[in-house]
C-alpha cells in the first residue's frame, strides 16, 4: 500500500539498481551489452544505465512470445484471468515503487503517478470482464446452411508506447492482447524505461515464461519489432511522424500487416457564453494535464475556444489558477507540476513559446524556469496564451507541453471552421447548460472522442481514439478486444433431412 516518503527516493528506488530486459520469463541483459542511459528531469542527472536492445533481443523476445503463445491460448479465459489477478496484487503491493520510479525518470509529479498505478486495476479486472462477452455469430447468409464466425488470436504481438505515462501504458496497453490470447513484446519510450524495467519483474512473477516480454530501446529496437516477420500485428502510441514511418515500414517488411495508432492531439475545448466561468476554467485546467503531465498528453485540450462575452474573464482566471502551481522536483509531495521529460522536448516547447509571442499571441503568464524548481531541470512555467488567431502555429500543432491557447469567437460557424480546421481529431469538450446546442455541436465536431461538460477523463468501456491523422483503431472497449482477434467463417453445407434419411435406412 502507499506510503510516504520523505527520504530520498533517487537513493532508495533507483541508485545501485539493476534494470534488465525481460525474454521468456528471464531478466536479462541485452546480448551485445548495448546499454543506454536514462535522466531525471528534475535536475539533468544521471539516473541509470539500462539495457538497449538490439534486433537480435527483439527477435529473442518475439520466439519466446511465439513460443509461448499456444500455451497462453490453451488456458482458457480463466487461466488468464488468474494471472491478470495475480499481476493486480503485485502492482497493488508495488504501487509505492512504480509510482516513484516515474515520477523520478518522467518528470510527472509523484502524486499523479500514484493514480496511474491505480488507474491501471479496472483495466486489469475489466478486461476479462469484456472478454467474456465477446461471442460469435450465426449469420443467415443462405437458406438451409449453417454460417457461423469464430475467431482466433494473431499470435505475437508488438506493443509500443510513448513516455507520458510509462508505467500506466506498459500495464494496460498489452492487456487486451493478452486476454485473448495472443502474446506480447512490449517496448516503451526510451526517455521513461526505469518503471517498464521494474515491472518486469512482477510480469516475471505473474505469467508464465514468455507471455509478456519487455525491450528497451528507440527507433531501432522499434523498428526491428515492427518488421518481424512474425509479428502480425503491431498497436503504436506515439506521434504522427512516428506512426506514418511505422505504417511504410510495415509495408515495406514485405509482410501484411495490422497496424492500429493512437497519436498525436491538438483538442479544441469549446466554451458556450451560459457556462459558470469558474466551472469551465477549472475544466479546462484539469483537461490540460497541466498536474499529471506537464500537459504531455495526447488528450490535452490545447486550444479553448471561448465565446468573446466571457473571454476576459475566462482567461484572467485560467491564468490565476496555473501561476498558483507549485512547479518543482517531481517526487517531492507538495508538486503539482514537475519538468519536462528532456531538454530536448523543452527546447522544443519554448521554441513553440517564442513563435507564439512573435506572431501576436498574448503570452498572458508563464514561460521561463520556475523559482525554486533546481537549476539543471528541464522546467517550463505552465503558459497560457490569449489573442491566439486560428492561423497561428500555437493553434494548429501539437505542441504536446504546458501550453493552453485561448481564442476568442463570435460566430459559431466561423468558431466550429476553426474548432475542425487542424489536421488532427483526437478529441473535443463542449461546454455549455444547453443540452440541444451541447449535443448539436458534439454531433459536428471531428474528433474521435467527445466530452460535454468534462474534459480529459477515460472511461474503460468507451471507444478511445482520433480521426484524421489523430490516428486508426480505437482502444479500451470491445472495439480493442477485437481488433487482437482475426475472424473466421465456417461454413456448414446441411443436406436436406429426406436424403439423409433415406441414405440411413440405405
Ligand atoms: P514518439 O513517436 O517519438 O515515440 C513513441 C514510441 O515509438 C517510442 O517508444 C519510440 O522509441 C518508438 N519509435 C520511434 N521511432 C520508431 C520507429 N521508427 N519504429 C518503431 N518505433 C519507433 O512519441 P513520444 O514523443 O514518445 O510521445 C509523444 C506523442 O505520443 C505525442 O504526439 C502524443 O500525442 C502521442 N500520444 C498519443 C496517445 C494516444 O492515446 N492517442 C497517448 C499518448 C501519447
Amino acid at each position: 500500500m502507499s506510503e510516504t516518503v520523505t527520504t530520498d527516493p533517487v537513493a532508495r528506488y533507483v541508485r545501485g539498481r539493476e534494470f534488465k530486459l525481460l525474454i521468456g520469463g528471464e531478466l536479462v541483459d541485452a546480448l551485445d551489452g548495448g546499454a543506454s542511459e536514462s535522466f531525471d528531469p528534475s535536475t539533468g542527472e544521471l539516473l541509470a544505465q539500462v539495457p538497449e536492445a538490439s534486433a537480435a533481443d527483439v527477435a529473442r523476445a518475439v520466439a519466446a512470445a511465439e513460443a509461448a503463445q499456444p500455451a497462453w491460448r490453451a488456458l482458457g479465459l480463466r487461466g488468464r484471468t488468474a494471472c491478470f489477478r495475480r499481476f493486480g496484487e503485485l502492482l497493488t503491493e508495488r504501487l509505492e515503487e512504480l509510482a516513484m520510479l516515474d515520477a523520478i525518470d518522467s518528470g510527472n509529479p509523484i502524486r499523479a503517478m500514484r493514480d496511474d498505478v491505480r488507474i491501471c486495476m479496472p483495466y486489469i479486472e475489466g478486461w476479462p470482464a469484456l472478454a467474456a462477452a465477446l461471442a460469435g455469430q450465426a449469420i443467415p447468409a443462405s437458406p438451409g446452411n449453417l454460417h457461423y464466425t469464430s475467431h482466433a488470436p494473431y499470435g505475437v504481438v508488438g506493443r509500443i508506447t510513448a513516455f507520458n505515462h510509462p508505467l500506466m501504458f506498459a500495464v494496460t496497453r498489452p492487456l487486451p492482447a493478452l486476454i485473448v490470447g495472443n502474446t506480447v513484446v512490449v517496448k516503451p519510450a526510451p526517455q521513461t524505461p526505469l518503471s517498464t524495467l521494474a515491472l518486469a519483474e512482477l510480469c516475471a512473477e505473474a505469467f508464465p515464461p514468455g507471455v509478456f516480454n519487455i525491450v528497451t530501446g528507440g527507433a531501432p529496437a522499434g523498428d526491428a519489432l515492427v518488421t518481424h516477420p512474425r509479428v502480425k500485428r503491431i498497436a503504436f502510441t506515439g506521434s504522427v511522424p512516428t506512426g506514418l514511418t511505422i505504417q511504410r515500414r510495415a509495408a515495406e517488411s514485405g509482410w501484411v500487416k495490422h497496424v492500429s495508432l493512437e497519436l498525436g492531439g491538438k483538442n479544441a475545448m469549446v466554451v458556450f457564453p451560459d457556462v459558470d466561468v469558474e466551472e469551465a476554467v477549472e475544466g479546462a485546467i484539469f483537461g490540460m494535464n497541466f498536474n499529471v503531465c506537464q500537459g504531455q498528453s495526447c488528450g490535452s485540450n490545447s486550444r479553448v475556444l471561448v465565446h468573446r462575452r466571457i473571454y476576459d474573464e475566462f482567461v484572467r482566471r485560467a491564468a490565476e489558477r496555473v501561476e498558483a502551481f507549485v512547479v518543482t522536483t517531481s517526487y517531492r509531495e507538495d508538486a503539482d507540476m514537475g519538468p519536462l521529460v528532456s531538454a530536448q522536448h523543452r527546447e522544443r516547447v519554448a521554441a513553440y513559446v517564442e513563435a507564439g509571442v512573435a506572431g501576436g499571441a498574448s503570452l498572458v503568464t508563464g514561460g521561463g524556469h520556475p523559482d525554486g524548481a533546481p537549476r539543471g531541470g528541464w522546467f517550463l512555467n505552465p503558459v497560457v496564451f490569449a489573442d491566439v488567431r486560428p492561423e497561428m502555429a500555437i493553434a494548429r500543432e501539437e505542441i504536446f507541453g504546458p501550453v493552453m491557447s485561448v481564442l476568442p469567437w463570435d460566430d459559431y460557424d466561423e468558431m466550429l471552421a476553426s474548432a475542425n480546421g487542424v489536421e488532427l481529431g483526437l478529441t473535443a469538450a463542449v461546454w455549455t447548460n444547453d443540452l440541444d446546442l451541447a449535443h448539436a455541436t458534439a454531433e459536428r465536431l471531428d474528433a474521435g472522442y467527445v466530452w460535454i461538460n468534462d474534459s480529459t477523463r477515460h472511461y474503460f468501456g468507451t471507444p478511445f481514439g482520433g480521426t484524421k491523422n489523430s490516428g486508426l483503431g480505437r482502444e479500451e472497449s470491445i472495439e480493442e478486444l477485437s481488433s487482437y482477434l482475426e475472424t473466421k467463417v465456417v461454413h456448414t453445407r446441411l443436406k436436406d433431412p429426406a436424403t439423409a434419411l433415406r441414405r440411413m435406412e440405405a
